[in-house]
């Protein structure tokens, strides 16, 4: 859980390895992405919040499949990708939208980043002391989202765009992956000491069983490798797995999301 002035953003786990993210003050609470309501409805009533909004990434169902219940019982806007027909979806937003969460003292922006999904959103607010991204099944500490509808260019500029956010941004992703994708980022460079310390450090958190989230912009840059496609290392590690010569970093990053799909 992170403490940014007087809000928790707290990560309740769903699923197998899903984090549905709670951002709260002690008295109001936004929801982003509830795959479950069961786990956010026993939160909201044991913190005694009143939930204000949900936000809604892209629409597979680990993100969405909670709205429903969660709107028979509560009277809330969900905010959600403009893009893709989600029906629970009551505000439909866009590149460029502002989402003003006045009980909170939060001001999101909508950032288009299709890839994974055609839709996907993510949204971004800066507050007076960190910069916050959720940004669901997209950019993942050390890794990124399959590429299920959009084309390996879009997801190679989507992860472009949210890697020009401010280093010091938190990255709030949707999944606990970060494990599994330390030891393939760890085989594409493994000369890497940065991401050897930040192996020791998600070890470590994952044997406490604590969530190794958020991450930041700056580890991930220094670390993720589908940030990292103009680095040698990496373009000669994804050129022994196509057995071909890779010109340009859009080449090289759908070599190694095709590598991990396979590792
Ligand atoms: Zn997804
Ligand atoms: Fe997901």
């Amino acid at each position: 859980m992170t403490e940014i002035n007087k809000l928790k953003i707290y990560p309740l786990p769903a699923f197998r390895d899903n984090y549905i993210w709670i951002i709260h003050t002690t008295v109001h609470a936004v929801i982003v992405d509830p795959g479950d309501a069961a786990p956010v409805i026993d939160y909201l009533e044991s913190h005694h919040l009143q939930p204000i909004a949900i936000l809604i990434t892209h629409h597979h169902s680990d993100h969405t499949g909670g709205n429903l219940q969660l709107l028979e019982r509560y009277n809330l806007p969900v905010y959600g990708p403009l893009q893709e027909k989600i029906p629970t979806v009551t505000h439909p937003v866009r590149e460029g939208d502002r989402i003003q969460l006045t009980p909170l003292a939060l001001t999101f922006d909508v950032l288009e980043i299709p890839g994974h999904t055609r839709g996907h959103i993510a949204y971004f607010t800066a507050t007076q002391l960190r910069n916050m991204l959720f940004c669901g099944d997209t950019l993942f500490a050390c890794g990124c989202g399959r590429i299920f509808e959009g084309t390996p260019q879009q997801m190679y500029d989507s992860l472009q765009k949210l890697a020009s956010l401010p280093d010091d941004t938190l990255v709030y992703c949707t999944h606990e992956y970060t494990l599994g994708n330390i030891s393939f980022a760890r085989v594409a460079e493994p000369g890497n000491d940065e991401l050897r310390k930040l192996e020791q450090q998600a070890k470590k958190m994952r044997q406490q069983h604590l969530p190794t989230l958020p991450t930041d912009m700056a580890t991930e840059k220094a670390c993720n490798p589908f940030l990292r496609c103009q680095h040698l290392e990496i373009i000669h590690a994804a050129e022994q797995f196509t057995g071909e010569k890779l010109i340009d970093p859009v080449e090289v990053f759908t070599a190694l999301r095709k590598w991990k799909n396979v590792f």
